[in-house]
């Protein structure tokens, strides 16, 4: 089955694509325009592997460049972005784009560019690129993804085929949720989905914030109980992330950011009571948070290591 059926609604625009590709001619340039989370990455991704697919129904996700295009390891497919903490592409990368152009594929009968957040490209960036957009090299192709066309000078947006994305709307972003992430509370992809506006992305993102706020209130949680050296409270809480290794790792994570502090400051108020740890005993608590982390990372067994940091934790603490 197309992958194209895995991206929710939209269907205007996937129209377009399954016309491009039964014809086997897709425009050397496509501009998707939607707002951030609106899954314009994703459907960057959709349309390369379409456009090098060697399965019945494309993209089929199956073949050798369908598969190395969604782990995003396909030497033909290049992601360019400004680099991070960049507010825009670079000079030196347009120029090695402009270079690699030219350059012959490796393995695909043709090379895909994906220009991510092209409105961050400043107008000299989009000037160098236009010669390039208008006459590419046999066989290029470039996506261009933005939040808005507007945001492009018209004579780059002249030279490309506009793809508009719309959010899948708040039913269809809740279901979504649900199907991709297996175990998440209904009630939660409700919200999510109806904070969200319906944008799977930002939904995603909201339910991430989400459950950080969570892990940093099981950390104070349990840096008070290590504070009243309350050992079985301790353990009760920890045996509660038993199912959740991801979990417990960030709550650690959390602790150990309030330990680190402490064993400095002595006592450290986050949004409560002070922790009155003494330095000593945190630095030793610290040394066997670090080192549950990184069992919990080498996949040592749940109930064994929530034993073992119970146990580890009490001793530092001196009981
Ligand atoms: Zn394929």
């Amino acid at each position: 089955m197309s992958q194209f059926n895995q991206f929710y609604g939209n269907s205007k625009a996937k129209e377009a694509l399954v016309f491009y590709q039964r014809g086997g001619r897709f425009p050397h340039g496509i501009l998707l325009e939607g707002e951030a989370g609106s899954g314009r990455k994703t459907f960057a991704g959709l349309i390369a592997a379409a456009a090098l697919c060697e399965g019945e129904d494309a993209p089929c996700g199956q073949c050798r460049h369908c598969k190395k295009i969604f782990k995003g390891i396909h030497p033909d497919v290049q992601r360019i972005a400004p680099p991070p903490g960049k507010a825009s592409f670079t000079k030196e990368q347009v120029e090695k784009l402009r270079a690699d152009a030219w350059v012959k594929p490796n393995e695909a009968p043709r090379k895909i560019y994906i220009l991510c957040e092209v409105q961050k490209m400043t107008a000299w960036a989009q000037n160098a690129l236009l010669k390039l957009l208008e006459e590419p090299p046999p066989g290029v192709m470039f996506l261009l993804t933005c939040d808005n066309r507007f945001q492009l000078l018209e004579t780059v947006r002249s030279r490309v085929v506009l793809l508009t994305l719309e959010g899948p709307g708040a039913e269809r972003t809740e279901q979504a949720l649900r199907e991709q992430m297996p175990g998440l509370d209904p009630d939660k992809a409700r919200w999510a989905a109806q904070a969200s506006g319906g944008n799977i992305g930002r939904a995603k993102q909201m339910l991430e914030e989400e459950k950080d706020a969570q892990w940093f209130q099981l950390a104070q949680q349990l840096c008070r109980q290590m504070e009243q050296t309350d050992r079985f409270g301790m353990l009760q809480l920890l045996a509660g992330l038993e199912k959740d290794r991801e979990g417990l790792v960030r709550c650690l994570e959390q602790v150990r950011q309030v330990l680190a502090g402490n064993t400095k400051s002595y006592f450290l108020a986050q949004n409560g009571p002070a922790y009155r740890i003494l330095p000593l005993q945190a630095e030793k608590v610290l040394a066997i948070i670090e080192q549950g982390m990184e069992y919990a990372r080498q996949n040592m067994n749940m109930p064994l290591l929530i034993t073992w940091l119970g146990a580890g934790i009490g001793s530092a603490l001196g009981e």
